[in-house]
């Protein structure tokens, strides 16, 4: 009896559990109908007037010609109407490539003087500043403390803090002494601060992938080469890693279903990691013909982040060896560029911010029209072929029934004049409003 009892005890708090679940409204029931001005659902595509995007659940439901009514969509739903009527509605941007525990307010990002709780704090403050900026998703390749940069990219996907979807690298995989190794400083700090990332040999290079999966990266990053301004990073320096150490790093993060991408400045050290298979290239400064076939002939995107000698020019203060090496590269690598996306190379808008400014993302684009793009081929780089690379193309980089609803929405028409991605007056990712005036 005492066992009845207790089961229709347990059954009645079920029910009421869920009558109270059902009466409860939840976010995911609430519908909103963005009218969009202009909406530019699928880049490479013509953008259309009047559009209504209707959103639930995180996720594009359906789009509408002309605007639609709350109350002639639905009665039984909580219906909100957003007007952008005067706006230019178009996906998310997703830069490929940041730094979002560095800050190139160097105190900020001092190694040897800051924490992983510090690197985190500028991690938060930069990940706001950046989808404040209109950009939802990003690729974290390298930070200055791997904990941290997980740390901050999970309580963003836990809706805890303001910022873009992160696709983090954790540490970036590098030889003895390349570019991520840490060197010109005392040997004993150089052992105590040897990152996991820094491997020699194939099987080594194995592990360091492995340690990055281990510590949550969904992505692997290479330094083929050294810096823009340092002794490996020039025109006709060698590639930094051997081409068994690439081999070994592209197919044991491919068996993890992890993609890989490669920082290269000079000639060698691309097609050294396009011959090895990576997914895109960082940089990629001094392609030769070599370079352009093997892209075509693989697929891989070129990650350019063709605005950061700008803004080297722009900053007397940043340090000379390093300005020096993106001086050469303003003029000689922009013609590069041109060269390669008139012969149907793939780009995806990385911008380098964390080296740059975080929130300036966008000026990325305004470069890819100087070398060439219409601006319609420039915003492609960060809606479309960005989702490609990361393999989500079936989630983001358009405005579709069943994609995520990263939507922005921008002041003036950026087909007209690019410059109009720098002024985002509207921003929503996953469904949710972050920015609206
Ligand atoms: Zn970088």
């Amino acid at each position: 009896m005492k066992r009845l009892t207790t089961l229709i005890l347990i059954l009645i708090t079920i029910f009421y559990g869920a009558l109270l679940f059902a009466m409860t409204p939840t976010g995911g029931d609430d519908i909103t109908i963005i009218h969009a001005g202009t909406l530019l659902a699928v880049p490479g595509t013509a953008p259309k007037e009047r559009q209504s995007l209707v959103i639930s659940n995180g996720k594009v439901i359906e789009i509408i010609d002309g605007f639609v009514n709350a109350e002639e969509y639905s009665t039984e739903s909580n219906v909100t109407t957003v007007d952008l009527s005067q706006r230019f509605v178009m996906p998310g941007m997703m830069d490929m490539h940041v730094h979002l525990t560095m800050d190139n307010r160097a105190a900020r990002s001092n190694f040897y003087k800051t924490s992983d709780a510090d690197f985190a704090m500028v991690a938060v403050e930069n990940a706001s500043l950046t989808l404040m900026a209109g950009v939802t998703t990003v690729r974290d390749l390298m930070a200055m403390s791997g904990e941290a940069i997980m740390a901050v990219r999970d309580a963003i996907n836990r809706g805890v803090i303001p910022g873009p979807r992160i696709i983090a690298a954790g540490y970036a995989l590098s030889a003895t002494a390349g570019h991520s190794d840490h060197f010109n400083v005392r040997e004993d700090f150089a052992q105590l601060y040897h990152s996991s990332g820094v491997c020699d040999g194939a099987v080594d290079c194995r592990r360091a992938v492995r340690d990055q999966y281990k510590l949550g990266a969904e992505v692997i990053k290479i330094m083929a080469t050294g810096g823009g301004g340092d002794r490996n990073g020039k025109k006709d320096s060698a590639a930094e890693m051997f081409s068994d150490e690439l081999v070994a790093i592209v197919q044991a993060a491919h068996r993890l279903d992890l993609k890989v991408t490669a920082h290269a400045h000079g000639t060698d050290g691309i097609n050294a990691a396009l011959e090895a298979g990576v997914d895109s290239v960082e940089h990629s400064s001094y392609m030769d013909d070599t370079s352009i076939k093997l892209y075509r002939k693989t697929g891989a995107h070129l990650v350019a982040t063709a605005a950061l000698p700008k803004y080297f020019q722009q900053h007397p203060d940043i340090p000379d060896p390093v300005k020096m090496g993106l001086k050469v590269k303003a003029v000689e690598v922009n013609e590069l560029l041109h060269k390669a996306h008139k012969n149907g190379v793939l780009f995806s808008m990385g911008s380098d911010a964390g080296i740059s400014n975080h929130g300036d993302n966008a000026d990325e684009l305004l470069s890819y029209v100087e070398i060439g793009m219409t601006p319609m081929e420039a915003i492609e780089t960060a809606t479309v072929n960005t989702a490609a690379l990361l393999g989500m193309s079936d989630k983001l980089g358009s405005l579709e029934p069943g994609k995520i609803a990263d939507v922005i929405a921008l002041d003036r028409d950026p087909l007209q004049d690019i410059s109009a991605v720098k002024e985002v007056s509207y921003v929503m990712r996953n469904g949710i409003v972050f920015k609206h005036r």
